[in-house]
């Protein structure tokens, strides 16, 4: 299976959903969240459920040939493994072709690809795989989970707060939880600086920047999460100006696979954001 979608859409949570509901020994279609193998999958100890992460940006053949390896091994106390290969679209043609003959293979285990680009996995992989778009979540289907679910232990919050973190999310749950528990986070706080700043002059964009550029390297990545969100609806807010805010987001995609790969300080990267911004800017 492949789990399509953009950063925040759900698609890990998804995947874990059905790693637990495929393995669930009350058999229901559903985790029963109270067998010994629901209960290992929510404490992210099932024997029988392997997670791989890109390392260093990028998911690499010896990590396709582990999962090669793994996959002829028996399950431990299941029927079968589930494998869960998060962003997938990061595996180079080699690890494809890697992956293909492990889906070629007659193993029982099932293969859940998570991406945020399902057109970068090759024709031959995908077509071996059901897709499933993972959609952002509309603001009020959001409010209205966090309305349903209260956070046990917490004060339950205001009907405007979670309208608030509802519209904030991006279209991710779990986001708005996150903003409704913690506030609105540094990165994110930074971000809106910055957008706003792009209706501003080129002194305040690059003003904007420096503030951004004082982030530590790891919130960094948040930053730019924050700042495509808001691109996003200004984009749509202002629709004489979508192609700047869509240059700027392409652009801040680039930067945040630079990041990953480790190339370029978080100052040397939001300089050159500011110098790009200003530059379109005068043009646009
Ligand atoms: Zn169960």
């Amino acid at each position: 299976m492949i789990f399509d979608g953009p950063f925040g859409s759900g698609k890990k949570a998804a995947a874990a959903y059905a790693a637990a509901a495929l393995l669930c020994r009350a058999k229901n279609g559903r985790p029963c969240g109270i067998c010994p193998s629901c209960a290992q999958a929510a404490a992210g100890s099932h024997p029988d459920i392997f997670l791989f992460n890109p390392e260093g940006g990028n998911i690499l053949i010896d990590q396709v040939r582990e999962l090669r390896r793994q996959s002829f091994i028996a399950p431990n106390q299941s029927p079968f493994k589930v494998f869960i290969i998060n962003r997938a679209d990061r595996m180079n043609p080699p690890a494809q072709n890697a992956l293909l003959k492990v889906l070629e293979e007659p193993t029982s285990s099932v293969f859940i690809l998570l991406t945020e680009n399902a057109g970068a996995l090759l024709q031959t992989v995908r077509s071996r795989c059901r897709i499933y778009a993972m959609e952002p979540l509309a603001p009020d289907v959001i409010a209205e989970w966090l309305s349903s679910h209260p956070t046990p232990g917490q004060k339950a919050p205001t009907a405007d707060a979670i309208r608030e973190a509802a519209g904030r999310a991006d279209g991710s749950i779990g986001r708005a939880r996150q903003l409704l528990e913690n506030g609105l986070s540094r990165p994110a706080r930074l971000a809106e600086e910055f957008v706003s700043s792009l209706r501003g002059s080129a002194l305040q964009i690059m003003e904007a920047c420096l503030a951004a550029s004082a982030l530590p390297r790891n919130e960094y990545g948040d930053f730019y999460t924050e700042c495509t969100a808001l691109l996003a609806v200004d984009a749509l807010a202002y629709p004489a100006d979508a192609g700047y805010y869509i240059a700027v987001y392409e652009y801040i995609q680039q930067q945040r696979d630079k990041l990953l790969e480790n190339n370029g300080s978080v100052f040397a990267l939001s300089s050159q954001l500011a110098a790009f911004c200003g530059t379109i800017y005068r043009r646009t």
